[in-house]
């Protein structure tokens, strides 16, 4: 969750406005212009993509069904999904292609990714430990929060960990090592700055911390959050602004292209890009990092994809891609 957490302080609202924000992706991403493409040929004026705004002030006839074959299906089918949990194996076979890296070909050999899934199913009951303050060097904040929900209750702690999995075994057929941060397996956190260390000390390639939003109704879509540039206390972040930009651009044009929706239509003028300095799993990151804000767990769209078994393989498919392709360089 973002905008009521600590650790996510809302970042200024911006305009978003669709025209600008095609040109914007396409400069500011190169690795999506295929993605871009796609997206466009697939409705493009804020079907499935999530402009709720958009949608609603110019042509709102797009179906929001157009690139999603069953959003709608899976939610109505319950809030878990076809196949919650773990991947199942057909998903992730028949996923495992990055279009730069054939499958099983080992293309990640060598590298090693952390998975931070965002908060902890565990948190809620812990609200003393989680709200203990921790140092992020910027200043000092709540250790970690319990996360978002949609409106039926399905909690952003479940979605964050079930892509989690599902973006270990597409990493892992690839040949990376794969750390989870947490995996449930703890009663509560880690808290931002753990988080941070964990995938330093890994000596990580590639850092994603996995999150969905807990926004207002209409506002909806993705967003990649980048580390600014920090030096403060223990925070130093000069050296992986640039790498983690890349990191960030690489999976924000693969979001596109693998889930065929637009970005956020309430942060990032529509690139899907965010740059922030409020965040200690970033601040505290020593290796290339970024967050991922999936969509918006608070509005009804948004929510029947994040709660589809079915669009969480695309959204890890998507992610994963733009890691094997900023790995791969
Ligand atoms: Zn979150």
């Amino acid at each position: 969750m973002s905008y009521t957490g600590p650790d996510f302080d809302p970042p200024p609202p911006s305009n978003s406005r669709r025209r600008p924000l095609t040109v914007a992706v396409a400069a500011l991403v190169p690795g999506a212009l295929l993605g871009w493409a796609v997206y466009a040929a697939v409705g493009g004026s804020g079907d499935d993509g999530g402009n709720g705004e958009a949608a609603a002030r110019s042509s709102a006839s797009a179906p929001a069904s157009s690139a999603e074959p069953s959003p709608s299906g899976a939610s109505a089918s319950g809030s878990e999904g076809p196949d919650d949990g773990t991947p199942s194996a057909s998903a992730t076979a028949s996923s495992s292609a990055p279009a730069s890296a054939p499958a099983g070909s080992g293309a990640l050999k060598g590298k090693v990714v952390v998975i931070d899934p965002g908060h902890n199913p565990g948190n809620f009951r812990h609200t003393a430990e989680i709200n203990r303050q921790v140092d992020i060097g910027t200043n000092r904040k709540e250790c970690d929060t319990t996360g978002t929900a949609t409106n039926d209750g399905y909690a952003e702690a479940k979605f964050t960990l079930d892509l989690a999995h599902r973006m270990r075994a597409l990493l892992e057929e690839q040949g990376a090592k794969v750390k989870l941060t947490q995996d449930a397996d703890r009663p509560f956190g880690p808290c931002v700055d753990e988080r941070a260390r964990i995938g330093n000390e890994a000596k990580a390639d590639a850092v994603v911390s996995l999150h969905a939003d807990g926004a207002g109704a209409g506002q909806r879509g993705f967003h990649v959050i980048l580390p600014g540039a920090v030096r403060a206390g223990e925070a130093d972040t000069r050296a992986i602004v640039e790498p983690s930009r890349e990191l960030g651009e690489r999976i924000a044009g693969n979001f596109v292209r693998v889930t065929g929706n637009a970005p956020s239509n309430y942060v990032g003028d529509g690139t899907g890009l965010v740059t922030r300095k409020d965040l200690g799993g970033l601040n505290l990151s020593t290796v290339p990092k970024v967050f991922v804000e999936c969509g918006n767990m608070r509005d009804s769209k948004d929510a029947a994809l994040l709660t589809s078994g079915a669009w969480r393989q695309k959204a890890a498919r998507g992610i994963s891609e733009g890691i094997v392709s900023f790995l791969r360089g």
